[in-house]
């Protein structure tokens, strides 16, 4: 007989994503601990998240700064050393608001956002770590920044005193992902970044073989979003 190749099915759905987590690493000879999961709460409320951070998951992400402002507050004055990272579209006059709240920032995407997060950060005196997202499959309609305009936008964001520490990609809807992630990964390695914001729930493992650092995982640890809810 072979060894079951998926984790058993009666672990949680948080041990279930990070034994596919370590399983992938030990694949890629890389140390599970080098990748950070990132359990994405969007849409779900607290009473939802609760039973994650018992469980010990301490990093959580949001894509909604308002969102984020609801929930999160009481959530982290109950459990000391929570981590919250802003995964989607930040909007300029958001930034006083996102800088105050998240200990990362993943979608730092053009330059007037260069501008406002670096203005917010010296007004708080806070230096919060951001990834640069790229519009890595060029889809017109999509959030980040054109790969042609990635060495001008971390230029810029140096100049503002930004501390950027990698790129992040959400790769195209319904195709391989991979090119992508490799794709993802040559820019940042070109630019000297070693941290990689890459892999969700439908594609973690494959972002992992390719070197992502930090996963964001949604619907496999808290189920299906309501549609139309990011
Ligand atoms: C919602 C979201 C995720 C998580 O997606 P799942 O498919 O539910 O894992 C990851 N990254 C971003 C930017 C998101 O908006």
């Amino acid at each position: 007989m072979n060894e079951p190749v998926f984790p058993s099915a009666d672990l949680t759905p948080l041990a279930s994503v990070r034994e596919r987590i370590a399983q992938a690493a030990r694949i890629a000879q890389r140390k599970p601990e080098a990748i950070e999961l990132i359990a994405i709460s969007k849409t779900h409320p607290a009473a939802a998240i609760r039973p994650l951070i018992e469980e010990g998951q301490r990093v959580f992400g949001e894509n909604r700064v308002q969102e984020a402002q609801e929930k999160w507050p009481a959530l982290i004055e109950e459990t000391p050393g929570i981590a919250l990272h802003l995964v989607g579209q930040l909007q300029s006059n958001k930034a006083d608001d996102a800088v105050a709240l998240f200990d990362c920032i993943h979608g730092l995407d053009r330059p007037s956002l260069v501008s406002a997060l670096g203005k917010a950060m010296d007004k708080a005196g806070r230096q919060v770590p951001c990834f640069v997202q790229v519009n890595i499959g060029a889809e017109e309609q999509k959030g980040g920044c054109p790969i042609a305009e990635v060495p001008e936008l971390l230029a810029s964001a140096r100049t503002a005193g930004i501390p950027v520490i990698g790129l992040m990609c959400v790769p195209p809807v319904g195709i391989e992902p991979a090119p992508f992630f490799a794709l993802l990964a040559k820019i940042a390695a070109d630019h000297g970044l070693d941290q990689l914001s890459m892999g969700m729930s439908g594609d973690f493992e494959t972002a992992i073989l390719l070197g992502a650092t930090h996963v964001r995982v949604g619907s496999a640890l808290f189920g299906a979003r309501p549609p139309f809810n990011g």
